[in-house]
């Protein structure tokens, strides 16, 4: 399982949102989707941390982007309790660190 290869150039209005609620201000000008592969549906990619348990994403399809706020993924892995996954609540596919282990 891989990572999606797909990248967006995040668009100057949106760009500008999420450095406004970025508590680093510093926000990626292109990002990648953090998905593991999908054939289907749309692509994330992580723009910052919003504030405890939550985080701007770019969420895009072929013709359109918006920002949108999530909250973390709660699901940690039952191996190794402390590891948490850096995706949203209820994404498709699989958790980061089920990919980091089958690496
Ligand atoms: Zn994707
Ligand atoms: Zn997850």
């Amino acid at each position: 399982m891989t990572q999606c290869a797909h990248w967006r150039r995040v668009p100057l209005d949106l760009l500008r949102q999420a450095r406004e609620r970025s508590p680093s201000g510093h926000v990626d000008h292109a990002v990648q989707c953090q998905l593991s592969e999908h054939p289907t549906g749309d692509h994330y990619g992580f723009l910052d941390d919003v504030e405890y348990a939550t985080a701007s994403w770019l969420r895009w399809s072929d013709n359109e982007a918006a920002l949108v706020v999530l909250a973390d993924c709660p699901v940690t892995s039952t191996d190794a309790p402390g590891e948490s996954c850096c995706l949203f609540e209820k994404h498709g596919g699989r958790h980061t660190w089920e990919e980091e282990r089958s690496e």
